[in-house]
């Protein structure tokens, strides 16, 4: 294993609910480091370029809605295999499938509302990060 990066959204959902604290302390204790964050209101245009590859789908709309429905945090996480230990942590897209112990099965209001996204491989999350990144703001 190799140490990499990966990028995280705690999505409006949390941070309504005040569970910016409660996400990120169970993506350190997943063993993640948080080496950039900083908490944003996404606009229109950002959100649907983020989810651009789910523009077909029947929920892009209301997933666009709900990223802009209020404050996100975007983070860079760094450690051990970070894609696949964020996921890990992450836990099922719906929460009714995740496993105990993962942030989506704690905090997650529904499929939609699941408190985190997470990158889903190494080439994604670079594109990720770039996306809401300058590299000064990166402090490894
Ligand atoms: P993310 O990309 O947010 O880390 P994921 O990789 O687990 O989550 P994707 O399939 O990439 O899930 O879907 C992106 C997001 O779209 C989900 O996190 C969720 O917020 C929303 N979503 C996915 N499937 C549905 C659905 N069937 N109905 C409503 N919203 C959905
Ligand atoms: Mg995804």
């Amino acid at each position: 294993m190799a140490v990499t990066r990966t990028f995280s959204i705690i999505k409006p959902d949390a941070t309504r609910r005040n569970l910016t604290g409660g996400v990120t302390k169970m993506l350190e204790d997943a063993g993640l480091r948080v080496i950039a964050s900083k908490r944003i209101q996404m606009t229109k245009e950002q959100a649907e370029g983020f989810y651009a590859v789910h523009r077909e789908r029947p929920f892009f709309n209301d997933l666009v809605s709900f990223m802009i429905s209020g404050p996100v945090v975007v983070q860079v996480l760094e450690g051990e295999d970070a894609v696949l230990t964020n996921r890990t942590v992450m836990g099922a897209t719906n929460p009714e499938n995740a496993d105990e112990g993962t942030i989506r099965k704690t905090y997650a209001e529904s499929i939609e509302a699941n408190s985190v996204h997470g990158s889903d491989s190494d080439e994604n999350a670079a594109i990720e990060i770039d996306y809401f990144f300058k590299p000064e703001e990166i402090v490894g």
